[in-house]
Formats: structure tokens, sequence, C-alpha cells
């Protein structure tokens, strides 16, 4: 594959991005409010932060719902199969909502929109959609919006680069926990994987810029940041200044935000350095997210994901070591194509061995433009659906057991909000990573609560207020 530069968005394009805004908010035809429909994972999840930020400062008051909103906006995922089918369901769904609000804009943006021929392919299909834009072009939202308000016909702009644009406007979905972005796209090209075709080639934002986002972060008081990339471990490729991720992270450490989270690493990525830097950190979380995707190596082999079990497992106990009690959590796929039941028996006894807090695990669904679309030999419905059943039950029993070592054991909780099954108890995530309900009310959201664990309810644990 050609090499391709980061295309650093300058100055003056977000000049003008900020005029348009200005533009929509005179605009007396802009719409009054707007609604953002998020799928997939953080980084969409942050990405419409972004959406959310340019439309308040367009002069748009955030709505409940889509029912009730001038303008929405569904920021899609083409991860998986039923992401993307969810989302074009629910946009057709709200064909019916403009009968009652004629005045009502439809925009599709994000990973799905990205795919190559999707954006003409879905408003030849689709001819109530009004604004469609790709990953890289979130930041010309203003300009769109802009467009669209001057011509009855759909505005599309898809456009294959690999931009980094800062001081984009953000509206945080949370006061006392924020993302921030420290790399986007994938070099990697797992075979099963959709994520390099629609985010692009990785690219990393200047160490300065990160740290002046979370030095203003620890000023507005946020408590806990959650660091962002499709492979964070591979931080620094690229840039002028010679640096990584286990740097990063240390002259993060040293800011004193009293939380630092990060995902997703990549085990061939996982270096010494970093683990060093965890076992000597102070505010990093004593969490890791290390997707291993299968235990087998020939099946390793093939989603070209090169590590093979050895090294994985080499890495889980070097974590181990530096960070006794370390929460790791993992993403596993089953029905991999050609995955016979040996090789899948390696992935369960894998789990066993290596006792995770909690697992995402998903049945292989094929990705058009993947390598692993075009291999023989699919795995039939009813094998993989069997096997997940088989691995879900493990890691059901696995996690119980682990969950038995916070028993007895102080907490430090980030308070979320009040508990779902009652308003006297509230919940959120422990240093380790796992969920934490303890008597509390709705003041409590948002700070930091000192508590000791004292039972095990479903894979949450139930605790009792120090402070
Ligand atoms: S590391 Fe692999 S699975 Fe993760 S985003 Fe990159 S290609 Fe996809």
């Amino acid at each position: 594959m050609a090499e391709r530069k980061p295309v650093i968005v300058s100055e003056e394009e977000l000049r003008l991005q900020r005029e348009y805004m200005q533009m929509v908010r005179e605009n007396p035809e802009r719409p009054a409010s707007y609604h953002v429909v998020t799928y997939g994972c953080q980084m969409n999840a942050h990405d419409s932060e972004k959406l959310a930020g340019m439309l308040r400062d367009m002069g748009m008051e955030e709505a409940p719902d889509r029912e009730h909103a001038d303008f929405v906006i569904f920021n899609t995922c083409c991860v998986r199969d039923n992401a993307e089918r969810r989302a074009l369901g629910n946009v057709t769904w709200l064909k019916e909502i403009r009968k009652q609000n004629p005045k009502l804009i439809i925009a599709v943006c994000g990973c799905m929109i990205q795919q190559p021929g999707m954006a003409d392919r879905i408003l030849r299909q689709y001819k109530f959609i009004d604004l469609a834009f790709g990953t890289s072009n979130l930041h010309k939202l203003p300009e769109l919006m802009h467009k669209k308000l001057q011509s009855d016909r759909a505005v599309v702009q898809v456009e294959d680069e690999d931009t980094i644009a800062e001081d984009v406007p953000v509206k945080r979905l949370r006061k006392d926990s924020a993302y921030i972005t420290i790399m986007y796209g994938c070099d990697n090209f797992c075979s099963y994987c959709i994520v390099p075709y629609v985010r692009g080639r990785e690219r990393s934002r200047e160490k300065s810029a990160i740290l002046n986002e979370a030095r203003q972060l620890k000023e507005s008081g946020v408590k806990e940041i959650m660091l962002l990339g499709q492979n964070v471990n591979s931080y620094g490729k690229g840039l002028a200044e010679e640096t990584n991720f286990a740097r990063l992270l240390q002259e993060l450490d040293e800011i004193g935000i009293p939380r630092i989270r990060f995902m997703t690493s990549h085990p061939k990525d996982l270096s010494d350095e970093l683990i060093e830097v965890l076992r000597h950190s102070r505010h990093i979380l004593p969490q890791f997210h290390l997707p291993v995707q299968s235990g087998n190596d020939e099946i390793l082999r093939r989603m070209n994901r090169r590590y093979d079990r050895a090294r994985y497992l080499d890495r889980v106990r070097k974590l181990r070591e530096a960070v006794p009690g370390i929460g790791l959590t993992t993403d596993i796929i089953v029905g991999f194509p050609g995955e016979t039941e040996e090789q899948f028996l390696d992935t369960m006894a894998l789990v066993d061995e290596v006792g995770y807090d909690s697992a995402f695990t998903f049945i292989y669904s094929p990705r058009t433009g993947t390598v692993a679309a075009g291999l023989a030999d699919q795995v039939p419905e009813d094998v993989a659906a069997d096997r997940i059943q088989r691995l879900i039950a493990l890691q059901d029993r696995r996690q119980k057991e682990e969950m038995a070592r916070f028993l007895g054991m102080e907490e430090e909780v980030l308070v979320e909000g009040l508990s779902r099954r009652s308003d006297k108890a509230v919940s959120g995530k422990g240093r380790h990573g796992v969920s934490i309900t303890f008597g509390g009310t709705e003041e409590d959201v948002g700070r930091i609560i000192r508590v000791r664990v004292t039972e095990i309810k479903n894979n949450t644990l139930m605790a009792e207020r120090l402070d």
C-alpha cells in the first residue's frame, strides 16, 4: 500500500469553518435543535461530542430525543454488520417523523459513509437523507450545514484523506471524565477489520497539543481522562519529535489528573518500556484492555495479528508482575473462517488461563473489502453460535472467580450516576475498571469516593462507603 501523509487541517481552514458557524447561527432558517445518534466505539462517541460542540456553536439546542429535534445526525459504525443495519433501519424510521416536521434535516456521517462508494449508494437508496459526510470531513460540518440551508438537494462530502483537525469545538458528555484522542487511524490491517479502510492510516497528534488539552481539562475539574486511539501503543509514529506512548503517558501522569485510562492496545506493540511506566505511575489506573482475538497461533496468523499465543501470555505475565491485581479485559472473535473445533478450544484454554475481568465476545462477521471476507471455509452459523455460548459460559465462570479478589478490598470509585436498581444507591467504576454500587445520592455523581467491597452480585461489586 502506497505511503500516505497525514493532512493537518490548516488554521485558515478552521477559521473558514468558524465563519460558516457564524453564518448558520445568523440564518433564521437553521434548525433550532439537534440530536446526535451514536453507534460504535469510544472514538465515535468522542466524534459525536465534536459534532455536538459544532452544532451548539451554530446556535442549536440539544433535543432530548430524535422526535423533538429539527436536525438529526447518525454517527455510524461499520465494524459489524448489525451496527450498519441498525443505523439504516433507524434512518428509515425518521422518514415518518418528517411527515410531522417537514423542516427536519437528516444527516448520516461516520465510518459507514467513509466506505468506498457507500455515500452514493445510500443517497440513491434513501432519497430523504439531506447530508452525508465521512470521518475525514467531520470538522466541515458548519460548511456542509450552510450549503444545505442554501439548497434543496442532498449535500455530500467524502474525501479519502487522513486528516488531523485541532481546535474543533467539543461538547463533552461528562464533566468529570473526558476523552482525549491521541492518534487516528490504523496501519495494522488485521484481515477481518474494516477500520484501516474507513479511518485511514495511523497518525498521531502532536504531544504538546495532547498535553495542553489534558492541562485544560485538569483546570476545568476533570477527574479522569480516557486516551483514545485504534492502537494507542504505537503512538508517536511519524511525528517530528521522537516520542512514544510510554513517554506520553509519563508526561500525562505528571500533570496530576487523578485517573488516566487508555484504549485500545495491540499486544504486538505493548513494550517493556510501557509496562515500566505503568509500574511506577501514580495516576494511570491498574486496568488494561488487551484484545487477544484468538488463542490459536494459526488463526492469529491468518488474522494478521502479528503476535502469537506465547507473546500474548508473556505480556499478560509481565503486566501482572508490574501491576499486581491489574484488571484485564479483552476482545475475542469466534468462528473466524476455517476455525476448527481444536483451534477454538485453544481460545477457551487461553481464556481459562488468563482470567479476564470481562471479555467482549463476537461471532466473526465478514466485512466487504477486507481480506478475511474473501476466505473460503466460512464457519456455519450454528457452529459459531454454539462456540460463542460455550465461550460466554466459561468467561462468566472465570469472571466470577476473578471478581473474588476484590472482596474486602478498598477501592476508589468515580461515581457515574444513580444505580439503575435503586435511587438510594450510586454506581461507577473502581480503579480496576469494574462497576461498583454502594449507598449514595445524586450529589455523589462526579466525585471519587472510597469504599470497601462487601459482596459480588451478577458481576457487579457491592460496597460500603469509607468516606
Ligand atoms: S489493530 Fe486490527 S482490529 Fe484494531 S483497528 Fe487496527 S486493523 Fe482493526
